[in-house]
């Protein structure tokens, strides 16, 4: 029977398509190592894998199987830069820094896929990303933006599209402009963790599945973790456990908040050759956006849905169903063959959370839903600062991230009121 993760809601497209899924053993009995890690997506493992390459001894302990938060269910879109386009980045930092941010972003880019040719892995990638507005009035500040990428920072791939293009690059009137990016992407992301897993215990890394770390504890300059089978000594520890911290790490959770988002795999659509006959992802302009692509074997895996609730794969397909109907009306009785949730960690601005939360232990994640690229690259960046002391990580851990008011109790209802503001705003 196909593995079903209790911590996100039902079977993913990724899991049936990947073939066997490799298992890892749990960790037996206590050890001691440089570096340890919790949690085993895109950020714990590259970093497992770096440093293991480098010559350091790092254990990685993830509480179920690799990939199984959202590293492995998610949307599969590398998109570009950071999660803002850098014109509204620019803002918030300046120029400079904006700058260096975008550039991070596409080393992050050139890295995955480098990583992934290097190794072997064939994660499906298909070129092409289009961001599409559903709002007439975005209009003008996405042309600025598309300029700004262009003339400012260097990025020749972007074009402005027009109503018509849109609709002919869709296979939809819905939308009323796009962007189109040809310097970028969307792949299978369980075959790159399946791929990275590989490697990083081929590396020499200790990895091991089922293995939940219980709590972290200080004295005499080591950390400890806590395992049910066992605990790990070590000089530091990178906690990259994203949006399911819960309640091992008050200062990650403050900062890291879960919400849920929801994808949909229709059955594949070779009688619709004119939905995204290019097969680019595709992005929307909505605050709670909707992200769709098709895959190599024609079906829809469409993401989105203004709920954050836990719920049914029976439920997700409906209401996913719903959504891509509005788009594409001919789809409105397709049959759905998976619906499957997963947490999203995203932060207060949107970027992402990077920060030594006790001595030696830094925490990583809260990529905001753009973290396909940029969780793999601060994993690997991590390894570089413990190894040879690189700066580039700094890029990120210096950005002004708040927690979330209202502390554990209030910041949940809170966050609710405040997407349920967006997610109206973005209809009206
Ligand atoms: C539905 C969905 C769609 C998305 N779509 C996109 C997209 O299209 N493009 C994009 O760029 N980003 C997208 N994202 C975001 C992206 O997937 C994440 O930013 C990225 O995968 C984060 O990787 P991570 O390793 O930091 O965290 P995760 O992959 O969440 O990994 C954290 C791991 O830590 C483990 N863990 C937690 N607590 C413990 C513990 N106490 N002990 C041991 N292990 C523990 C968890 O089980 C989990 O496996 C999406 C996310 C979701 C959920």
């Amino acid at each position: 029977m196909a593995w079903q993760s209790p911590i996100s809601p039902g079977v993913s497209w990724y899991q049936d398509s990947l073939g066997e899924r490799p298992q890892y053993a749990a960790m037996d009995g206590s050890r001691t190592v440089d570096v340890a890690i919790i949690g085993g997506g895109f950020t714990g493992l590259q970093a497992a894998f770096n440093l293991a390459k480098a010559g350091v001894s790092v254990a990685l302990v993830e509480g179920y199987r690799f990939g199984d938060g959202a590293s492995g269910r998610n949307g599969g879109q590398f998109g570009t830069g950071q999660r803002a386009w850098p014109d509204e980045m620019e803002k918030e930092v300046g120029f400079e820094r904006s700058k260096a941010l975008f550039d991070i972003a596409e080393n992050a880019k050139h890295y995955v896929l480098d990583f992934a040719r290097d190794h072997g892995i064939d994660m499906e990638f298909l070129p092409g990303q289009l961001n599409v507005l559903h709002k007439k009035s975005y209009e003008r500040t996405y042309r600025q933006s598309v300029e700004a990428m262009r003339s400012r920072y260097g990025y020749g791939h972007v074009s402005f599209m027009e109503k018509a293009e849109t609709a002919e690059r869709l296979g939809s009137d819905h939308y009323h402009f796009g962007v189109r990016d040809t310097g970028t992407g969307h792949i299978h992301p369980l075959k790159l963790i399946a791929g990275l897993a590989k490697a990083a215990k081929a590396a020499g890394a200790q990895i091991f599945e089922m293995t939940p770390a219980r709590s972290i504890n200080q004295s005499g300059g080591k950390t400890m973790i806590e395992t049910p089978s066992g605990s790990i000594t070590a000089a530091r520890v990178l906690i990259a456990t994203n949006a399911h911290i819960g309640n091992l790490e008050p200062v990650t959770a403050a900062h890291v908040m879960p919400i849920r988002s929801f994808i949909g795999a229709t059955v594949p659509l070779d009688r619709f050759p004119t939905i995204i006959p290019g097969k680019e992802a595709v992005a929307d302009s909505r605050f709670v956006v909707r992200y769709f692509r098709k895959t190599p074997d024609n079906r829809l895996l469409f993401g989105g849905r203004e709920a954050y609730t836990a719920d049914s794969p029976r439920d997700i397909s409906k209401h996913i169903r719903k959504q891509i109907a509005e788009i594409y009306p001919a789809l409105q009785d397709i049959e759905m063959t998976h619906a499957w949730g997963g947490s999203v960690g995203i932060t207060l601005t949107r970027q992402p959370f990077v920060r030594e939360v006790m001595p030696g232990v830094m925490s990583i994640g809260g990529f905001s839903g753009h973290g396909v690229m940029l969780s793999n690259y601060c994993g690997k960046l991590y390894a570089d600062m413990v190894v040879s002391r690189d700066k580039a990580l700094e890029q990120f851990s210096s950005l002004d991230v708040p927690s979330f008011p209202g502390g554990t109790a209030l910041r949940a209802p809170l966050l609710f009121l405040a997407l349920s503001w967006y997610a109206l705003r973005d209809r009206f």
